[in-house]
């Protein structure tokens, strides 16, 4: 049984916690370990940590800064496959997957290296006679990062590669059912050579979150998680004086006009629906089928998911693993009766689909498809957040625009047609904040911003990117004038400084 503890001040925290987490690997149902829980003593002693090691890496130069994060990103690289590893064995997603959210979260730590560029200021001079003026940004301080079960490596490293490379000090709160990502990516740091209490690591519960929110010495909080939860850390972090972006659930939906390619919108929602069992926030939930396709599509869909192999996200042949814990799948299983009850069709049942070579234990559920949804039903309202993909059809492109601008939710949205000018007008009415043109998981790049509208995001700025650069950073305005002691240069003058 492993046992997974904070990381505060450059070392594992070798006191006795109070309460504890079970740690499961959800392939088998089996408890693999336990993890601290932080009390306030703890977020105490980590934002302590931070504090003390800020002055000094604020003062660090750009050149090593950017050193470390180079050292960071190779060892990371080379530890790419242990990270996985770890994602697997507390998550459930399949290898090649957890593998792709390591690379995806490298590469927000390779924008990170470009720091020295990205504080670049602006410079004017002579903006009034003898007179320059020049911008700059300097970091907020300590800055916390809370971040969901479902990329524990990757959502973090949205976070923590540009807070750090800004001149911040910083304390993760990751996920407390797979803790252990977060441990391994602080051994990391500290053998690139950063300073012992720049980076922090607390596990836990709401208890750690709150204590969080509520610790003056926190600047501002990074936010990754659903809904409820969201709002709560958005108004309790702005209440107590902190600048917060948190980002929420979602509700994503994919369009597919009559003209499109259904094949491909049918290997696309597949993939997107289906990949990671659905536990993404990008995650395709809603397909929306313009008249008539929906037949086609719906066949379509159904030949690829009775073909997917559900397993043990170790076995190579897997392509979607279990859920994350056994409530969770029992809670997404639940939507399947819900919506026959509330009228819909149950195309595909996942509770049938075969899992191989996995154990009973296991936490499983095969993808499944409700058809003929209707914007009322729980499976349409509720973020599910497992492999369900609810089907709606609708008769035209304005009614499929209706039902996505009708979402509570803006966070992803994707389309597919054959029609450059259709695209072209739904990328500019859809009120989302990353949309798709025949790209299911419209996930930007590292040096784009991450981030939805609506209520998957509360906070002003989007995550990583020259977003994240912003947030992790506040702006300055110098205007200097150096006297050139040339006589007569130096009055008195009581008005409002006007430019000459
Ligand atoms: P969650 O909201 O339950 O937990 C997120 C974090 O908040 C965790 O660290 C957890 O310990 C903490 N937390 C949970 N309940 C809390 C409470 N009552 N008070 C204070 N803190 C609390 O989310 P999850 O189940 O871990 O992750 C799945 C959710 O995250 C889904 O809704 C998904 O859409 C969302 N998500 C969103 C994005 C995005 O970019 N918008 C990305 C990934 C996941």
């Amino acid at each position: 049984m492993k046992h997974v503890t904070h990381w505060i001040g450059g070392k594992p925290w070798t006191g006795e916690a109070e309460r504890h987490g079970d740690i499961y690997d959800p392939a088998t149902g089996q408890v693999t370990g336990a993890v601290d829980f932080a009390s306030e003593a703890e977020v105490n002693a980590a934002v302590a940590a931070a504090a003390g090691a800020l002055p000094a890496w604020r003062r660090t130069s750009l050149s090593k800064r950017s050193q470390v994060l180079f050292a960071f990103r190779e060892l990371v690289r080379r530890h790419a496959g242990d990270l996985a590893e770890l994602i697997t064995a507390e998550h459930g997603k399949v290898a090649s997957d957890a593998a792709g959210e390591v690379a995806r979260g490298l590469e927000v730590v390779e924008f990170a290296c470009g720091i020295p560029h990205l504080l670049k200021g602006g410079f004017s001079e002579n903006v009034s006679t003898g007179v320059d003026s020049y911008s700059l940004r300097q970091p907020v301080g300590v800055v916390a990062g809370i971040t969901p079960f479902n990329f524990p490596a990757m959502v973090p490293m949205w976070m923590f590669p540009i807070a750090i490379a800004c001149g911040n000090t910083f304390v993760l709160k990751p996920s407390e059912k797979d803790p252990s990502a977060s441990l391994l990516l602080a051994r990391l740091w500290a053998e690139a050579g950063l300073p012992d209490g720049v980076f922090n690591v607390v596990h836990g519960d709401k208890a750690a979150v709150g204590a969080l929110l509520a610790h003056p010495g926190i600047a501002a909080v990074s936010f990754v998680g659903s809904t409820p939860v969201a709002r709560y850390v958005y108004q309790a972090g702005t209440g107590s004086g902190k600048r917060v972006q948190a980002l929420g659930g979602a509700k994503n939906h994919m369009v597919v006009l009559p003209d499109a390619d259904l094949d491909l919108a049918a290997d696309a929602a597949v993939s997107a629906g289906f990949g990671s069992a659905g536990e993404r926030c990008m995650a395709v939930s809603a397909l929306v089928a313009v008249d008539p396709v929906g037949d086609q599509l719906v066949a379509r869909i159904k030949d690829r998911t009775g073909k997917l192999t559900v397993g043990p996200g170790t076995d190579e042949r897997s392509e979607m693993g279990p859920l994350v814990t056994r409530q969770h799948r029992d809670r997404v299983a639940s939507y399947l009766d819900a919506g026959v009850e509330q009228g819909a069709v149950l195309a595909v049942d996942g509770r049938r689909h075969p899992v191989t070579g996995g154990d009973p234990g296991g936490f499983w559920l095969g993808p499944s498809v409700l058809d003929h949804v209707t914007p009322a039903m729980s499976c349409y309202t509720d973020e599910i957040f497992g492999p369900v993909l609810s089907v709606l059809r609708v008769p035209s492109y304005e009614a499929a625009v209706g039902l996505v601008n009708g979402s509570p939710y803006g966070n992803g949205v994707a389309i597919f047609t054959g029609d450059g000018g259709a695209a072209r007008r739904f990328v500019s009415e859809a009120e989302i904040g990353m949309v798709g043109v025949n790209v299911p998981i419209p996930v930007p790049m590292a040096y784009y911003s991450f981030g939805g509208w609506k209520a998957s995001l509360f906070g002003d700025t989007h995550v990583h990117g020259t977003e994240g650069v912003r947030f992790y950073t506040r702006g300055k305005v110098v205007t200097s004038r150096w006297p050139d002691r040339v006589p007569g240069t130096a009055t008195v003058d009581l008005g409002f400084p006007v430019n000459s």
